[in-house]
């Protein structure tokens, strides 16, 4: 429920003199093909760590990178066996390298690692080839037998016959998850979480679990495949000795290493009960580990490491398999430690309704954080901020950890610098300068915002199913934790409490997000398609419902200039305003589990837009050639060792490129291909 990634433009326009000066020779950009532009991040501070933390860390990252081909079968049935196929055509292909069909596939097998599977990260589409069926039979038969992921008794004929129509069919298998309104989610919905099961069967097998009671209730279904067979639904669970095994046997033995150097009792006890679940399956030990996480917050080095996120399933239950390893920005950390300390009164002021907020705000820990390594679900695309655990008991009883990854956004800020958008987009130069000077605090505060309060505020009435929204539970969620944050980002408290330096600085980030919501995020759709991104579908919501209602006054303002349109506002006050009352009604909306409303408001404001803007808006993006996602290649992490074998020293290099770090991770953490 609770990623926050980063908005389709977010990264164009946080730059600050700070930052130019602080610029060195590092080299953010590694490659770019296809809709995707790949960076590299760095780690700074890695050097300072103990060798006890070095060690920790080292261990974390092995256990990160083990669970890779978890996600790829997550994502989709036929992932692995095309990945590796592909891999193999490209790492033996003696033939013309400019060819149309090897280069077709080059881009392909790019779009397929970035992916982790042949759909979309982001639109969830399925990619389309530019090679021929018949290329790719071709190179497939010179592979052989030997390298094939050839089922039992499969011939390569047979193989070949199976694999095209998934990559070449349009119609097979079209969307990994699709969230379109009047139709069967599982049937539609191509990923690999459900097998033989129609949504209404999901439905009452998981209702038939539930106890609407359960004031603790697991989260069910996050571990686990639900198929179908011989007529009965069984759960196969994701565990040692279940499905995925050889991968999470792998994790647990780095873990186990990790162990031996945590930094404290703490920090033992989670990971120990994170191997218990990972050898039991059991989600009531995974809540266990959840609450024993959440309350460690001593550790310069934290980790998130299993089934976390729910984006990938059309109705929202089973996790993704993700990892970031990470260590505390001490620095940075003053600014979210003050917000936690006022939790409580954020949490007082808020504008709504009484019965709907927390009277006591549980122990909301945040910290800004660099990344030491992005796996799974969040690699190489990564958020920017996370807030965990997702269980709303555990989130209300035992409070949340928020983080922001601030040597990510800092890569994205570096890495976009004079790219041209803002230049193109930004109505003025008072908009200009307001983002250049506090763009980049303002942008991260949001972030901090969202992730540490605006997640955490507000309760359900007893009784209210926490899945009550279903479909749009996602979308909803985040549009009330962006509110929260913006509706806070304007008050002078924040001045009070000398996180922003003066009342003008929020404006930057106001224009900056209305203008990504109505207008610059829509260079991430495709002509004639809806907004269906969670993340989108919220920023959308909130944009255009404060547009709608701040009509008549022109609170917002759409404004043309030599044929090009441009956002205004015309009052900052006001927006704020509405922002509030938009927020009391999500909280409604999820506190007393209004699904009709709910729906509603999705629907109206968050799916549909102005085509013609659309047009616009792509045409003069196009012109200024960025890629609209990003992601990130991972630093190498080399254990220095003595004679007797023991760690001395971890080394951190930034040398690798995608290509060649996609193809080792192929060879050295695939456990589930092999
Ligand atoms: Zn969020």
């Amino acid at each position: 429920m609770n990623k926050f990634i980063i908005s389709a433009t977010a990264f164009a326009l946080a730059t600050s003199s700070f930052m130019a000066s602080a610029q060195n020779n590092f080299n953010y950009n590694v490659d770019r093909f296809a809709d995707i532009e790949v960076l590299r991040y760095q780690v700074p501070g890695f050097e300072s760590l103990s060798l006890q933390q070095k060690k920790l860390v080292y261990y974390l990252t092995e256990a990160a990178l083990q669970g890779r081909d978890i996600l790829f079968d997550q994502n989709g049935k036929y992932n692995l066996a095309i990945r590796t196929t592909l891999e193999e055509i490209y790492t033996r292909y003696k033939g013309d390298k400019n060819s149309k069909d090897f280069k077709g596939l080059e881009k392909y097998l790019k779009q397929v690692w970035f992916a982790n599977g042949i759909h979309h990260h982001y639109s969830m589409d399925k990619f389309v080839p530019e090679f021929s069926k018949e290329f790719f039979a071709q190179q497939v038969k010179k592979v052989g037998k030997k390298h094939l992921p050839l089922a039992k008794k499969q011939s390569v004929n047979d193989f070949i016959a199976e694999i095209s129509p998934v990559i070449f069919d349009p119609t097979v298998m079209a969307k990994r998850v699709n969230q379109a309104d009047g139709v069967d989610l599982i049937l539609t919905s191509a990923c690999n979480l459900y097998e033989g099961v129609t949504q209404k069967e999901v439905e009452d097998y998981y209702a038939g679990l539930k106890d609407p009671n359960d004031p603790t209730p697991i989260s069910y279904g996050l571990n686990s495949r639900l198929i179908k067979e011989n007529g009965v639904i069984a759960e196969q669970v994701y565990k040692i000795d279940g499905l995925y095994s050889p991968a999470i046997e792998n994790i647990c033995q780095w873990l186990n290493k990790a162990l031996s150097v945590a930094e404290n009792d703490d920090m033992k006890a989670y990971i120990q009960k994170l191997i218990d679940f990972y050898v039991t399956g059991d989600l009531k030990t995974f809540d266990e580990y959840s609450i024993l996480w959440a309350k460690e917050t001593k550790c310069d080095i934290d980790f998130i490491n299993g089934f976390i996120e729910s984006y990938g399933d059309p109705l929202g239950m089973t996790g993704a398999w993700e990892s970031i390893v990470n260590f505390k920005n001490k620095q940075s950390s003053v600014r979210t430690q003050i917000i936690s300390e006022n939790a409580q009164w954020f949490e007082d002021n808020s504008p709504i309704e009484d019965v709907f907020k927390k009277k006591k705000v549980k122990g909301v820990s945040a910290k800004v954080i660099t990344a030491a390594i992005l796996a799974g679900d969040s690699y190489p695309a990564t958020p920017i901020g996370i807030n965990l655990p997702n269980a709303n008991w555990i989130r209300a009883a035992h409070g949340s950890k928020s983080v922001t990854l601030e040597n990510i956004t800092d890569a994205y800020d570096k890495a976009a610098q004079g790219n041209g958008f803002n230049e193109e987009f930004v109505y003025s130069d008072v908009e200009r300068n307001l983002m250049k000077q506090y763009g980049s605090l303002a942008d991260n505060l949001h972030t901090d915002l969202h992730e540490c309060l605006g997640h955490g505020s507000g309760k359900l009435l007893s009784g209210v199913d926490p899945d009550a929204l279903k479909e749009h539970g996602s979308t909803l969620e985040e549009t009330r934790a962006d509110l929260f944050a913006l509706y806070y980002l304007a008050d002078p408290k924040l001045v009070e409490l000398g996180i922003l330096p003066n009342a003008e600085a929020y404006k930057a980030e106001y224009y900056k997000y209305v203008m990504n919501g109505l207008m610059t995020q829509l260079t991430r759709i495709e002509p004639g398609k809806d907004i269906e991104e969670a993340h989108m579908r919220n920023r959308h919501i909130i944009t255009q419902w404060a547009y709608e209602m701040g009509k008549t006054d022109k609170v917002i303002e759409f404004v043309k200039r030599d044929g090009k349109t441009y956002l205004r506002i015309n009052d900052y006050e006001k927006l704020r305003v509405l922002f509030g009352h938009l927020l009391a009604e999500v909280q409604r909306i999820k506190s007393t589990g209004d699904y009709a409303a709910g729906k509603k408001m999705v629907e109206r404001y968050g799916v549909k837009f102005d085509r013609s803007l659309h047009m616009e808006v792509m045409a003069r993006y196009a012109r200024l050639n960025i890629a609209p996602y990003k992601g990130f290649v991972n630093p190498v992490y080399t254990a220095v060792t003595d004679n007797a074998g023991n760690i001395t020293d971890v080394k951190i290099d930034y040398t690798e490129g995608y290509v060649d770090q996609m193809l080792r991770y192929s060879k050295d953490y695939s456990p589930l291909t092999k």
